[in-house]
């Protein structure tokens, strides 16, 4: 065994014991849009290809790390600068990263692109207000309409369609398997994976 206590481990290092490249797949879209259900199912083949990717979710990450934080615009930019700052270290690392956070502002998608850089994919998880009301998983959207929820995007702020993102998902005319398709087509495309 050799030590070399001072050098770094070069990214590509990891990257080639990964087999893939590092980086951040940000799903943005309406609640109920589908970026938490196409995430997971594309977690699930990924890794039976023998991918390593991590989901960061936000509303899981509001339990604990987020947990201070609200839904004004000031606390999902916050929500959004800690979510992106620790998929950096995980892209810097070699990871394919999967957030899925609304993210409903063009300046929001900004300031976690100027945190990732080269390593950031915008992929608008696309349906309307109708679609994801009548599929409401959680149930927010009877709790928004019953005024339970405040800041609920979409009723009460608007979700400002991203202008040029990398990739559109619309998921009231593709299935979750075209759009996990469509996303491992991308990867191959970008060298993210072989
Ligand atoms: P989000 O993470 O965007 O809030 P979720 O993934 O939690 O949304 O919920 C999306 C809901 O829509 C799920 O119940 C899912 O089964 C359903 N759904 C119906 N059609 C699709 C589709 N084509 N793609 C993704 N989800 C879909």
């Amino acid at each position: 065994m050799h030590i070399h206590p001072s050098e770094t481990l070069p990214r590509h290092h990891k990257e080639t014991l990964l087999g893939q490249k590092g980086c951040v797949l940000w799903f943005c879209g309406l609640s109920g849009s589908g970026k938490s259900t196409i995430a997971n199912s594309l977690e699930h083949v990924l890794h039976d290809k023998g991918r390593f990717a991590i989901r960061l979710d936000g509303d899981n990450l509001r339990g604990g790390l987020n947990s201070n934080l609200g839904f004004s615009d000031n606390d999902r930019l916050e929500n959004i600068r800690r979510t992106a700052e620790l998929a950096k270290v995980l892209a810097a690392n070699g990871v394919i990263v999967l957030c899925s956070l609304i993210t409903p502002r063009g300046a929001f998608r900004d300031l976690a692109r100027g945190i990732l850089g080269r390593d950031f994919h915008e992929f608008y998880v696309k349906a309307d207000f109708a679609t994801c009301e009548a599929r409401d998983p959680k149930g927010l959207y009877a709790k928004a309409a019953a005024g339970e929820i405040k800041d609920f995007t979409g009723r009460d702020s608007a979700f400002e369609e991203p202008q040029y993102p990398d990739l559109v998902l619309d998921t009231e005319t593709a299935t979750v398997q075209d759009s996990v398709f469509e996303i491992l087509e991308y990867l191959r495309g970008k060298g993210i994976t072989a």
